[in-house]
């Protein structure tokens, strides 16, 4: 190891140390390991490491970056937050950084909301939305409601809970038996539809399977719980907002909550402030974290109606308190991190930036329709992704061990582009501050990638 090699001797305290999160530690050992990259700084849409090698990141940073590393005016706040109040518990004290954030998401989220309930990550949120849909029906006499409707191919997070929602394999299979069944309906995601079908027509048919769970389960039933129009971790799979706009109509028309996770694709993700406005829906319970704090703390918040939060009012001796606590509930410097965001979303037009990137975006894409193993390019706003198949007229996967994907990722990574593929599906979700010539060079590099993958 050289001694000018930063990032080596990084890399060689990490890796005696650390277990990584969604890793097998053994690709980063061996003959010909996976890069394991120690990040010193980030800039806008770049990070660099030890040896000042740049990275173009392609996936803000699990899709928590919004505005970019590093952003001057996130920082700001939380620097002046840091003086002032590190932390409070957040039972029986308050204040003002959440009071605000409180107020203002329920300003900008769709109509219909009341409380802000705050956790202090996504899966956390998750949970909150579960536990809070059942603790409802259980307080307004509907003991028999215990279990939930989630979609095939959806991913709600890693912990018990948000697990037991998750219909991703990788994640779910080993832990299945620590987890609680809900009842799984078929995804409406448009990589399925049949040859000639529209991703509304598709969609749409897609309800007769969830209106059948319904009618079925209704009764044992508290909450149907979707990612709106982006089934993400998923493979970035997805779906026409008409689906949400029915579902909405079969929730309350068989008496079940709608849970929303937009811990993804809120925050102007997918081309609106929220992915459910596109179907001018509001669910019961919207959960959202990531870019809630423009990627810089860890913070989540259920958002929830007037009716959900007047079941748990009640006398103390009742019982029908929400019990639900973590140390860093509310956290003041998350919170003034979340102001900041939304301040920037009220001074500068993202949504219009935005729509230009991903117009962009979907310029330099479009002749990947065209490629031999390329079996979709599909895009909902500032999400674009690339489903790589052996066989495009059959839809034929490559043999997952071949992990073609991979090879993709190793590329950037050389190319100093952080790609980070779901599998064989290629998705590109950068930080809104990203430029079209940062955007072209993404594309280029994802290109080379491919090539390189599935020959
Ligand atoms: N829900 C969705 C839709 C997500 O994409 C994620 C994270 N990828 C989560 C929940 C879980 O969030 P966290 O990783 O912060 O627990």
């Amino acid at each position: 190891m050289s001694p000018h090699d930063a990032n080596a001797r990084l890399r060689a305290r990490d890796l005696a140390a650390v277990w990584h999160p969604c890793t097998q530690m053994r690709d980063h050992a061996g003959p010909d390991p996976l890069p394991m990259t120690p990040i010193v700084r980030g800039e806008g849409a770049w990070l660099v490491d030890a040896n000042g090698k740049r990275y173009l990141d392609a996936v803000s940073s699990w899709w928590t970056n919004i505005f970019g590393h590093a952003n001057p005016r996130i920082g700001a706040a939380v620097k002046d937050q840091l003086d002032t109040l590190e932390h409070v518990i957040f039972a029986g004290f308050t204040h003002e950084p959440a009071i605000e954030l409180a107020e203002k998401l329920l300003r900008i989220a769709p109509a219909g909301f009341a409380r802000v309930f705050f956790a202090d990550n996504g899966s956390s949120a998750v949970e909150v939305a579960l536990k809070m849909s059942f603790h409802y029906w259980r307080n307004v006499g509907k003991t028999g409601k215990t279990r939930f409707i989630a979609l095939t191919g959806s991913y709600h997070g890693e912990t018990l809970g948000a697990l037991s929602v998750t219909d991703v394999p990788l994640y779910r299979a080993t832990y299945a038996p620590l987890l609680h069944e809900p009842i799984f309906v078929a995804s409406p995601d448009c990589f399925e539809r049949a040859p000639g079908e529209s991703w509304r027509e598709h969609s749409l048919r897609k309800l007769e399977d969830m209106r059948a769970a319904l009618e079925h389960h209704a009764h044992e039933v508290c909450a149907v719980i979707v990612e709106p129009l982006v089934q993400c971790a998923g493979g970035m799979r997805m779906y026409d907002p008409a689906y949400l706009a029915g579902l909405r109509k079969l929730c309350d028309e068989f008496g079940v909550h709608l849970i929303a996770d937009e811990i993804a694709v809120g925050f102007a993700r997918t081309g609106t402030l929220f992915a459910c406005e596109q179907a001018g829906i509001a669910p019961d319970f919207l959960c959202l974290s990531k870019g809630l704090t423009g990627g810089f703390m860890p913070l989540s918040a259920v958002l929830t109606t007037s009716d959900v939060y007047a079941a748990f009012w009640a006398e103390y001796n009742a019982g029908k308190a929400f019990l639900h606590s973590h140390s860093y509930t509310g956290n003041p410097l998350a919170c003034r991190a979340a102001l900041a965001t939304l301040a920037i979303f009220r001074d500068e037009p993202v949504l219009e930036r935005n729509r230009e990137l991903a117009a962009h975006i979907a310029r330099r894409l479009a002749p990947l329709a065209d490629h031999p193993h390329v079996a979709d390019v599909r895009q909902t706003g500032m999400i674009a992704a690339l489903e790589l198949v052996r066989d495009k007229a059959a839809h034929v996967p490559f043999a997952s061990a071949e992990r073609r994907g991979l090879r993709v990722y190793r590329h950037g990574l050389e190319r100093g582009v952080l790609l980070r593929p779901l599998g064989d599906v290629v998705y590109f979700m950068p930080p809104y501050v990203i430029a079209p010539d940062e955007i072209d060079l993404m594309i280029d590099v994802a290109i080379e990638g491919i090539e390189r993958a599935v020959n």
